[in-house]
């Protein structure tokens, strides 16, 4: 009778909490801590390792590009009362600076889940990229490239970060982060293996994509990437196009690689007229919210990658 009157009274305080918002679950007493992550990668690290224990939320929302991403109020106010902030790092979000800066909260604790890696500066071979073109959209290059998340071992390295810096500012929880975290690494572990034994069999294929966000698992898996424009665009420019045409030539590529989300319309008929297939390649900057979705979508790009490999 105690226990269950104990339990009535646990189950009340939870849904209480569940049903305030962000702006009054500032007390320290409140249950469950408030982290929030930047961009949908960093939210399905996180999200697997906390599970239900802490609240997560998500400041780019999914559909939208991280890499030319404006905060809006509803970001400054979110980071105002969290306890929590992770982030990919390598100079990728940059809107963070201001929106951390105008939210005020001397209590948030920022996890740079990028923190130890080994930023790559260049790219694998790489044509040469437009820098006017890369400057117009602001994206500077000064951390190296910031797309670690595309390499399932680094990937690793940032849910072992992302844990760490949760068990620091929640404590109380740390066995259910660290169970929930050796979860999703053995998960890891796996994909890892799938990719090396698929793509050994292709050593240094060549692959043309249309965003420089693939040079991590290039390098792991000892394939090449060919970036020919540097973050994905509603249109190419004929000097894009010009690029294109000189690296199929120049790599014998049998494909391209079309970015899902993206409008491909250009490529599609692109690969048509140089006789090539089109496949999709998921950069994971946009997707769906659950943790898993990770796996499937590095596994339909290891099937695009091998097609074109063989
Ligand atoms: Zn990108």
């Amino acid at each position: 009778m105690v226990l269950l009157a104990g339990c009535n009274q646990s189950s009340k305080n939870q849904e209480a909490t569940l049903v305030q918002d962000a702006a009054s679950t500032r007390s320290p007493q409140s249950e469950k801590i408030q982290i929030v992550t930047t961009f949908l990668p960093m939210y399905w690290f996180t999200k697997a390792v906390v599970g239900d224990a802490a609240n997560v939320e998500i400041l780019v929302p999914p559909g939208t590009e991280v890499h030319e991403y404006q905060a809006t109020p509803d970001n400054v106010k979110t980071l105002a009362t969290a306890n929590v902030l992770v982030k990919n790092g390598l100079g990728l979000e940059e809107f963070l600076a201001d929106t951390i800066k105008n939210a005020e909260n001397s209590q948030l604790k920022e996890i740079d889940a990028s923190k130890g890696i080994q930023a790559l500066q260049e790219t694998s071979p790489v044509e040469k990229i437009d820098t006017e073109h890369a400057h117009e959209h602001n994206h500077e290059h000064s951390s190296g490239n910031p797309h670690v998340w595309l390499d399932p071992v680094l990937v690793k390295q940032q849910v072992n970060n992302i844990r760490d810096g949760i068990i620091a500012a929640d404590p109380k929880n740390k066995g259910i982060y660290q169970a929930n975290a050796a979860v999703y690494i053995k998960k890891l572990d796996d994909l890892h293996n799938e990719f090396q034994q698929t793509l050994q069999n292709y050593p240094n294929c060549t692959f043309i994509t249309f965003h420089n966000a693939y040079p991590y698992i290039a390098k792991r898996y000892q394939i090449k990437q060919v970036a020919v424009v540097e973050i994905p665009e509603d249109q190419l420019t004929p000097q894009d196009i010009q690029r294109t045409i000189d690296a199929v030539k120049k790599y014998k590529v049998k494909t391209l690689f079309g970015e899902p989300g993206v409008n491909n319309k250009l490529l599609k008929t692109l690969s048509q007229d140089l006789d090539l297939t089109l496949h999709p390649l998921f950069s994971l900057e946009t997707g769906e919210s659950n943790p898993n979705y990770y796996f499937q979508a590095m596994r339909d790009n290891l099937q695009s990658l091998e097609s074109a490999c063989k």
